[in-house]
């Protein structure tokens, strides 16, 4: 038995098989093949499978988002078929006696590069294509899809780190728990790993090689570590262990259908996170009061390119639905940072946290936000549906988004098409927010205090950088005294306040938030039920007295 220590991002325990997953781009190894033809048969016929898919998402995005969007995907195929590209890969396999994927990649990195020294734009532009179309070839060569796992029963996914989108692409059924050698607690990952309320650890000194692939595995989310072909002893414990806590959720089912209400009637909201409509059984079965916030980027995340209005618009109102009347409130796209989709083409930025993301790339490119905004003002004619929007720093940025919303609603009801009139209300995440919270409140139906970000501008520390994970210290007196600031000037304009950063499902500061008059807690669907504990045993004006 092998034992190795990391950071736990989410407790419990996780029995199976590792899965070493491994980055669909950067895994091309060279190696030398005996049947020269049998690899130039295995190129072609990778090449008719890549030329079919590309067929299809011509189709889906001809629906979807139109002739001249969809025509990428024709610009895809002829470069598949280019002469000179077929040519290069064969010529890599004859000459050099090597793998297809080998030959692919060689050639994708030279004609990319060839056509990014080009003068004129349109060719420039190119480059990415080429990029794109051996990137698919290698995929199919390597028999399944980018960043899947291919692995019939749920494993235990070990990985060097993984990328947001990485994590939202890989089919959750599968994965037991989420083990990875580097990464933060705080990062985008480890929320998803809490949202699916499974073990996982971060910055876990194991290696990434075949002396632990396939092995059977334990991994303790409580303690912190994974045992590599646990002997039966620990086994044994491990296993026990897992029953204690399986019973122990049976105890806490026993709330369900409870108000979350304190013994001195005071009430509060208990809401859940998601990132994805797949998150919805765990919502319900947790009996949350509603969604406090749906991370929409998510949706973005998982294409390809940018969802359309009706993709956007089915998915809102099928969350509308699904909660029956609950309410729903869904934060529109905050993309950038740490969670980036190549298709929204952005420069590269010295500190992409403080640069263009979240509500500044919907400002500064409205067309995106617009396209959000018709689907989710459609889909609030379906259901309870609020919009909340992210990183707010100023005044002008709400009374701007208001008046997009205006032009929105007017093109709407101009096309004759039904909307709704949800609440808007903002995140309060950057300190600036804080203080100007009371002549926001003025302005907005609700706030949403997002800890997470709101702790790594106040105290200056890069959320993804785990070397700082002990600085980050998320009961800093400067961020409980922001979020009390909050909750006293949003009651003073009569709207409410919550929080739907990782600190909300902070079980130590239940009790806190309750007496700071924190309306809303929205957290990951696993700590509803602990959380309605706590309230309904607190006495508020008691703890006030003694705390
Ligand atoms: C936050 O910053 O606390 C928050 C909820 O948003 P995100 O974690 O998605 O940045
Ligand atoms: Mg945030």
């Amino acid at each position: 038995m092998q034992t190795y220590k990391g950071k736990s991002v989410f407790s419990g325990i996780a029995i199976g098989r590792i899965y070493v997953y491994e980055k669909g781009e950067q895994q091309v190894r060279r190696t030398k093949v005996d049947d020269i033809q049998k690899e130039k048969d295995r190129y072609r016929k990778a090449s008719e499978t890549a030329m079919e898919q590309l067929k299809q998402l011509y189709e889906k995005a001809l629906n979807e988002v139109g002739e001249e969007n969809a025509a990428v995907f024709e610009v895809h195929q002829m470069m598949l078929e280019d002469d000179d590209f077929v040519e290069s890969v064969e010529s890599i396999i004859e000459t050099q006696g090597v793998n297809a994927e080998y030959a692919v990649a060689v050639t994708g990195d030279n004609f990319s590069q060839m056509f990014a020294a080009m003068d004129d734009d349109y060719m420039r532009g190119r480059a990415a294509d080429v990029k794109d179309i051996s990137e698919r070839l290698i995929t199919v060569l390597s028999g399944g899809v980018s960043g899947g796992i291919q692995s019939e029963e749920p494993v235990i996914v070990l990985a060097d780190d993984l990328a947001p989108s990485e994590t939202v692409q890989m089919d959750k059924d599968k994965v037991l728990s989420f083990v990875t050698v580097h990464g933060s607690v705080n990062s985008h990952t480890a929320i998803l790993a809490r949202t699916m309320g499974i073990p996982a650890l971060i910055g876990t000194d194991i290696p990434l090689d075949e002396s632990v692939d396939g092995k059977m595995a334990v991994v303790d989310g409580s303690k912190g570590c994974i045992y590599v072909e646990p002997d039966q002893e620990t086994m044994e414990q491990m296993q026990a262990k897992k029953q204690e806590e399986e019973e122990q959720k049976e105890l806490l089912q026993q709330l369900k259908g409870r108000d979350n209400v304190t013994l001195d009637g005071q009430k509060v909201m208990l809401y859940a996170n998601i990132g994805n409509i797949k998150d919805l059984a765990t919502v319900i079965q947790n009996d949350a009061g509603g969604i406090g916030l749906f991370r929409s980027e998510f949706i973005y995340l998982e294409s390809e390119d940018f969802p359309s209005e009706e993709e956007q618009f089915q998915i809102y109102r099928k969350v509308a639905e699904t909660m029956a009347g609950k309410r729903v409130i869904i934060r529109t796209l905050d993309i950038g940072a740490d969670k980036k989709c190549d298709y929204f083409e952005m420069e590269e930025e010295e500190n992409p946290a403080l640069g263009c993301r979240a509500i500044r790339i919907c400002l500064t490119r409205p067309e995106i936000f617009k396209t959000q905004l018709r689907a989710l003002l459609r889909a609030s004619a379906y259901g309870n549906i609020a919009i909340m929007y992210p990183m707010i720093t100023s005044l002008w940025e709400i009374r701007k988004i208001k008046e997009i919303v205006a032009e929105v609603k007017h093109e709407l009801a101009a096309q004759g098409i039904e909307y709704g009139d949800p609440l808007q209300g903002v995140m309060i995440e950057t300190p600036a927010a804080v203080i100007i919270s009371e002549a926001l409140a003025k302005e907005v139906d609700f706030f949403s205090i997002g800890t997470n970000d709101l702790t790594q501008y106040t105290l200056a520390i890069d959320r993804q950088n785990p070397k700082l994970d002990d600085f980050y210290d998320s009961h800093h007196p400067a961020i409980l005294e922001m979020i009390r600031m909050v909750a006293e000037n949003a009651h003073k304009a009569g709207i409410w306040a919550g929080i739907c950063g990782e600190l909300g499902a902070d079980l130590e500061l239940t009790k806190e938030f309750l007496a700071m008059g924190v309306d809303e807690l929205s957290v990951s669907p696993g700590r509803i039920l602990p959380i309605r504990k706590i309230i309904l045993e607190t006495d508020v004006s008691e703890y006030r007295k003694n705390r």
